[in-house]
């Protein structure tokens, strides 16, 4: 029985080419600056996102703690919304790591509100701590994959700015915002200073993000990397496959979303799921199953023995993910799948 793997767009498998530029990758001991494939992925990264430099680091995760690190000082306070990856996900990293205290605001499909940080700001005061950085996450993932509008990444930037305060793009999947909003990513990013992205998501590679900004940020967030045991040795063997997804999985992330809007059309011909289309911007679908007869944790068990891997959100909202090794025909086989098990039980 083939699985159909919907958990997450980071179980995709390299490609065989992507597997072939790997093992012909240049390498030489990164700490010395000396592998000219990680040189390569990092100066092509910092050029697509319009920055000065970029730093490859093993995880998304990693990317985000070094922007915190590098752009705050320990004791600052950091405004993000509620539901990011940053504040829910990533282990409190910010806190016991970068000794960041977190102001969470509550966001509207991911976009926070202008109001809500100006009002979030600290003002001088002896009790309070200082805001030290803005962070946004585009595409929103508990959002659903909704991507953030251009509008609201330029207010917020431009309040920032007014207010000395830097701005992190938490772009885990930015090339997936790129292709909602139809613009290249360099319109994305130019709204903040620094932008961490994937390539283990949805384009493919087995390992590897990107944090991308000015040469002197760079600087800093290399030092840290070293602290925390990230400096990577001969990683051009990684590297070549960043290069190969920037150059050649960039442009097929539309099949995904197309995948994704037909997911939830077909998810829509059952009795009880009812999901807005509009609201479908990228590869991320959270279905709700609280008005079928069944749970999700009912429902969990009985998609997975019919070889359908899915992520419980909680006892209402499986989130379905697709991806390069997800088909059109898999989609619809998926759909049977859960069409028959809603019906019959
Ligand atoms: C996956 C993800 C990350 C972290 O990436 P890892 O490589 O899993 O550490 C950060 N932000 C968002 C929005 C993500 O989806």
């Amino acid at each position: 029985m083939k699985k159909i793997d919907f958990r997450s767009d980071t179980v995709t498998l390299p490609t065989p080419e992507m597997l072939a530029r790997m093992i012909q990758a240049k390498l030489g001991d990164d700490v010395y600056g000396d592998d000219v494939t990680v040189n390569e992925l990092q100066d092509l990264s910092a050029s697509i996102m319009g920055k000065e430099a970029g730093l490859f680091v093993p995880t998304g995760t990693m990317g985000n703690l070094l922007a915190i690190m590098s752009h705050t000082k320990p004791g600052q306070e950091a405004i993000l919304e509620e539901t990011s990856h940053i504040y829910l996900y990533e282990v409190g990293g910010m806190a016991r790591i970068a000794g960041v205290q977190a102001k969470p605001i509550k966001g509207v499909n991911g976009e926070l509100k202008i109001e809500d940080i100006e009002n979030a700001i600290r003002k001088e005061n002896i009790h309070f701590p200082e805001t030290g950085l803005i962070c946004i996450e585009n595409t929103h993932n508990m959002a659903g994959g909704m991507a953030i509008s251009l509008d609201n990444m330029n207010e917020i930037y431009t309040l920032a700015q007014k207010n000395n305060i830097p701005v992190h793009l938490d772009g885990a999947r930015i090339f997936n915002a790129a292709e909602y909003l139809n613009v290249d990513v360099k319109k994305i990013a130019k709204y903040a200073d620094s932008v961490m992205f994937c390539f283990s998501k949805g384009l493919a590679a087995p390992v590897g993000s990107m944090l991308v900004g000015t040469k002197e940020f760079i600087d800093k967030a290399k030092k840290h990397r070293k602290m925390l045991g990230g400096g990577m040795r001969q990683v051009g063997i990684l590297a070549a496959a960043g290069i190969y997804a920037l150059k050649e999985m960039v442009s097929r992330l539309k099949i995904d979303h197309a995948n994704a809007i037909l997911l939830a059309e077909k998810l829509n011909e059952i009795d009880g799921i009812s999901i807005d289309i509009e609201e479908i911007h990228s590869n991320i679908v959270n279905v709700d199953f609280s008005n079928t007869p069944y749970t999700t944790s009912q429902l969990v068990p009985k998609f997975n023995k019919k070889g359908l891997l899915v992520g419980p959100r909680d006892e209402r909202v499986i989130r379905f993910v697709t991806h390069k090794d997800i088909t059109k025909e898999d989609v619809i086989q998926a759909t049977n799948i859960i069409k028959e098990i809603i019906n019959k039980g």
